[in-house]
């Protein structure tokens, strides 16, 4: 398999997760493949030693990983809903080389498990507080694709907790609350079948941004009107960030089946197959009435902001280094 080749000289993957279910190497290989010019590898809260393993990849190859810290949250303070102890924790993630947060907290199944607390609960306001004064970039995964909450087919963590647009309110409510906040909301914020929806949002936020990761919801929803996809990424087209959610998990062939289905997606106007369906084996799902896809074929200036650009002025240029 060759690696990708990419229209624009800088390419920058803002989401990629490191388990350590394959060897530190499986990861570097699939980051040849997939062929950035850097990636921010992003910290899991269900993994202890996330953080320590981030440290590790950096280390390694400082100037080609940005890290996104974990928190850990204490029981007995989440209780009491005092979260002013996770100030001290970004802290320190900052002084031990991290470029930023990554908050799985907004997921239906965290709520049940560590935190029941919405992000615009008094728990989280201290720490939004810190991250907005001092710019620390956040990327949040906020709720779940819509169909989750698909009433004839109630699934476990949703049927009976928040509705979908309860958590899109609720990251309203921390982008009113905070307008400085960096914070980049994963998988499309899920709101690709209501664009209108994510437009008022970025007039409203100057500071929110969403990134690419799949969920491929957004690649069904756009493909059935590309004309209408290439005039959002247009407009909105320093507040869209590239990034797959490629894991030390991926074979190769679902590395590759990411990225290039990204390329395909963005940098031409060809109509293409559901690549990472097919690398696991899998009928590709049909969602949004197709399983196929259609290229937006972004302009030239366009691709180079939402490639790279976006995420240099979101999170800095250069990965910070670890002292
Ligand atoms: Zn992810």
């Amino acid at each position: 398999m060759e690696p990708i080749r990419w229209k624009t000289k800088n390419v920058i993957d803002s989401h990629v997760h490191f388990e350590h279910n394959q060897p530190f190497q499986h990861f570097y290989d699939n980051a040849d493949l997939a062929n950035c010019t850097k990636y921010a590898v992003l910290g899991l809260p269900f993994l202890a030693e996330q953080n320590d393993w981030l440290l590790e990849i950096k280390r390694a190859q400082p100037k080609r990983f940005f890290i996104f810290g974990r928190l850990f949250h204490d029981p007995a303070k989440v209780a009491r809903g005092d979260g002013g102890y996770l100030v001290e924790q970004v802290e320190h993630l900052m002084h031990a080389g991290f470029d930023g947060v990554k908050m799985w907290e907004g997921k239906p199944v965290q709520r049940k498990t560590v935190v029941p607390w919405p992000f615009d609960h008094a728990y989280y306001r201290p720490y939004w507080e810190y991250m907005a004064a001092r710019g620390v970039p956040v990327t949040v995964h906020q709720g779940d694709v819509a169909t989750c909450w698909n009433p004839a087919k109630p699934r476990e963590n949703y049927a009976d907790g928040a509705s979908f647009e309860s958590y899109i309110r609720e990251a309203e409510a921390v982008l009113a609350a905070h307008p400085k906040l960096r914070i980049s909301f994963a998988h499309f914020l899920w709101l690709s079948p209501w664009l209108d929806r994510l437009d008022r949002m970025f007039r409203a936020y100057p500071e929110m941004r969403i990134d690419l990761a799949m969920g491929s919801e957004y690649l069904h929803c756009l493909s059935n009107a590309p004309a209408e996809g290439r005039q959002f990424f247009t407009t909105w087209q320093h507040r869209i960030l590239y990034g797959t959610d490629i894991n030390d998990n991926n074979s190769f062939r679902m590395t590759h089946g990411k990225a290039e289905m990204l390329r395909l997606f963005l940098e031409t106007d060809e109509e293409f197959e559901n690549l990472t369906a097919l690398a696991q084996g899998l009928e590709p799902p049909v969602l949004h009435g197709r399983s196929t896809f259609r290229g937006l074929n972004l302009p030239p200036d366009v691709l180079e902001n939402v490639m790279a650009r976006n995420f240099e002025e979101f999170a800095g240029a250069e990965p910070k280094p670890v002292p």
